[in-house]
């Protein structure tokens, strides 16, 4: 509050300036004058990042963002990038060669996948249990492809017999599925997929913005065809890029298409030459990487690499079961009944009966300055999200989560009987 009166005071002062401003206007062709809030230095709260994303970045991965800059064609990026191509390798359990980041949010690589695999007119089969399938089935049903979706409620998964029986049904070029479902605190099962997949010539396209680095994935032995996720979940990096992969198989399908992609910037035959995954002995300017952001990622990576894929897995799978014991002795439900089904890196909790969901996260923010958020897309109104993820994921935070929660369920009113 008192940081608001100051920033109030300042704003008056520089306002009470504007007519000396005024009286050099005649000279001036600038007639828009300097907005007053730039003539303030920014300010960025320290906030614990307990939702489902962006998480709290860790200063070694937040001090490689702050290294100089350096052009995004010079040797030493193109080492950069390759040490990210490898890192991402290893996180996705993959060999596949065409391996890249996004410059972009997790948003950049699910437009990347669809738009290099599917052609306007061809047959989509999208599974939709929260918000990433609606997504995916807007982004493939406006660059032109018929799109089909298998639907249940947020929270609610499909057997390999629903999903063979709608592959065999609609023979789609590409299948979408979500591994981990962050809207509805879902972890999908994998396994078998891939085969069916193979079985009837579909591609098999896989998010884990969520769950990569929390949740076991190997995306070779389980045949995902087309992997993606995000820089700032469990990877602890700056939002802003997004690790894609494509096996021999995709690539097969984008690089023998009869029509260019929608989109220029997520073209992957320009994409795989700016990677120099395309064999091509020169790499040609086709777009400006965030060079800052790749800096980022590759010391995120690097940190998996070094903690190892199957050390991460296990201690996100202990700190979220410490969570939920916490969660149940405060009183609280876990939407998602199944342990086996729950995504370690973002839990879902009903929302409690009689509580406003906006005040008590209201109440978190404002008190204890740490961030859980409500649902997403069509959970809105069903859960409250808290997500401890990499870098943040441990049982003290998980203690800081339980302790503002439970401070939030004392303080914020009852409405409802
Ligand atoms: N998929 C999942 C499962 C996600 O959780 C998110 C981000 N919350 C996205 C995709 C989209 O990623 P971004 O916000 O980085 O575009």
């Amino acid at each position: 509050r008192k940081q608001h009166l100051a920033k109030g005071a300042v704003l008056a002062a520089l306002d009470l300036s504007l007519p000396s401003w005024t009286a050099q206007r005649s000279v001036s062709s600038v007639t828009i004058p300097p907005p007053a809030c730039m003539l303030l230095p920014l300010e960025v709260p320290n906030r614990y990042l307990f939702g489902p994303g962006p998480s709290n970045v860790p200063p070694r991965v937040l001090a490689a963002g702050g290294r100089p800059i350096i052009g995004h064609l010079h040797h030493e990026m193109y080492e950069i990038m390759n040490d990210i191509k490898k890192g991402i390798q290893y996180a996705f359990q993959t060999n596949n060669h065409m391996t890249l980041a996004m410059s972009g949010s997790g948003h950049a690589a699910m437009e990347c996948a669809v738009f290099n695999v599917v052609e306007p007119g061809e047959s989509v089969l999208v599974s939709v249990n929260g918000v990433w399938g609606e997504r995916v089935a807007e982004i493939a049903e406006r660059m032109g492809a018929k799109v089909h979706t298998l639907v249940k409620a947020p929270g609610g998964y499909f057997t390999n017999e629903e999903i063979e029986k709608a592959l065999a049904k609609h023979k789609p070029v590409l299948f979408f599925l979500t591994h981990g479902e962050s809207s509805a605190g879902l972890a999908h099962p994998i396994d078998g997929i891939g085969d069916l997949c193979r079985k009837y010539d579909c591609l098999l396209l896989v998010d884990s913005v969520a769950s990569l680095g929390a949740a076991p994935l190997l995306m070779d032995q389980q045949k995902i065809d087309i992997l993606y996720t995000g820089s700032q979940k469990a990877l602890n990096a700056p939002p802003g890029t997004a690790p894609i992969s494509f096996n021999d198989r995709a690539c097969h399908k984008m690089f023998n298409r009869k029509t260019k992609p929608v989109s220029y910037l997520f073209d992957m035959t320009h994409l795989s030459n700016y990677w120099g995954n395309d064999g091509k002995p020169a790499r040609d300017y086709h777009h400006t990487g965030p060079v800052s952001g790749f800096l980022a990622l590759r010391e995120s990576l690097a940190i998996l690499a070094e903690k190892g894929l199957e050390n991460s897995w296990r201690h996100h799978k202990e700190v979220a079961e410490y969570l939920w014991k916490g969660l149940e002795d405060l009183g609280l439900k876990l939407f998602i009944k199944d342990k086996d089904l729950r995504l370690p890196s973002v839990t879902t909790i009903t929302i409690p009966d009689g509580y406003e969901w906006k005040e008590l996260l209201a109440y978190m923010i404002k008190h204890h300055q740490l961030e859980m958020t409500g649902g997403l897309g069509p959970s809105i109104g069903m859960v409250i999200r808290v997500g401890l993820m990499g870098y943040n994921c441990s049982t003290s935070n998980a203690d800081k989560a339980l302790a503002a929660l439970s401070d939030a369920l004392k303080h914020c009113p009852k409405r409802k009987a």
